[in-house]
């Protein structure tokens, strides 16, 4: 069985090299306890080398990536991602989507990018608001666009994370989603995958929630979430927060 996999997603925080560094040193530190559970930290590119020196168990993350080098003013490749020891690159957040006019075709070149790099990619897909029970067909077709003519021998370097913009922490009125609702979408996203590339190839993605998780939700989604990791974005920065989920996790397994 995989480790549960939990991904600290520190977005534009903290604000100082310091701080980041002391972070990133007591989250190791929570780390080290524990079994079971993978972390990746995904701190900004600009603490990637410094958070980096503090990792020892916990693996480097980055929060994006553009789709190659060259003459693109401000961006960052995923070959220079790859050699500063970056394993796990967020692809795809609905930060992006939002605030960046990131398109499925954009989110698709990177994510081939990536995976051609040699670095695992966690695509965030999910719908803005929710209608009703079912999951709404706009997660089939970010998943459809974001993975459009990657070979399916490269779906085991893929996690799918379904964050409804709802749910997220930051959104006005934010509340998690159920560990029922993670389940259905989950069962959704399989389907999709196995529509896509073959019931074989769609089991070795990694499905993945985010959303406000926290210490008090984080044992539900791992005994009945139907997901393979978590996605944790504010509870990442705070040591004994993030430690707590750590060890929850690591014991509801
Ligand atoms: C996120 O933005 O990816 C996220 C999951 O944030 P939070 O945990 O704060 O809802």
């Amino acid at each position: 069985m995989k480790h549960f996999l939990l991904i600290a997603n520190w977005k534009s925080n903290p604000q100082s090299l310091e701080n980041a560094c002391m972070l990133a040193r007591a989250l190791e530190r929570e780390v080290k306890k524990i079994r079971g559970v993978e972390i990746v930290i995904a701190p900004p590119y600009p603490f990637l080398v410094p958070v980096r020196r503090e990792l020892k168990k916990a693996k480097l993350g980055a929060q994006d990536s553009f789709w190659t080098g060259g003459p693109y003013t401000g961006d960052i490749s995923p070959e220079q991602l790859a050699t500063l020891g970056v394993k796990y690159v967020i692809i795809g957040h609905s930060e992006r989507r939002i605030y960046h006019g990131e398109t499925d075709s954009l989110i698709n070149k990177k994510m081939k990018a990536v995976l051609e790099a040699g670095m695992s990619s966690i695509l965030c897909v999910g719908e803005r608001e929710r209608i009703g029970r079912d999951i709404p067909a706009i997660v089939g077709e970010q998943i459809r666009g974001a993975l459009r003519e990657i070979p399916p021998r490269l779906y085991r370097n893929i996690c799918i994370a379904y964050e409804p913009v709802w749910a997220i922490s930051t959104t006005p009125g934010a509340v998690p989603d159920t560990p029922e609702n993670s389940f259905r979408a989950s069962m959704y996203i399989r389907r999709v995958l196995a529509d896509m590339a073959g019931k074989k190839n769609s089991g070795s993605v990694r499905i993945l929630y985010g959303g406000s998780v926290s210490q008090m939700n984080i044992g539900s989604f791992v005994r009945d979430g139907g997901v393979g990791g978590a996605l944790v974005g504010s509870a990442s920065l705070n040591r004994k927060t993030f430690g707590e989920i750590i060890r929850i996790a690591s014991r509801a397994r």
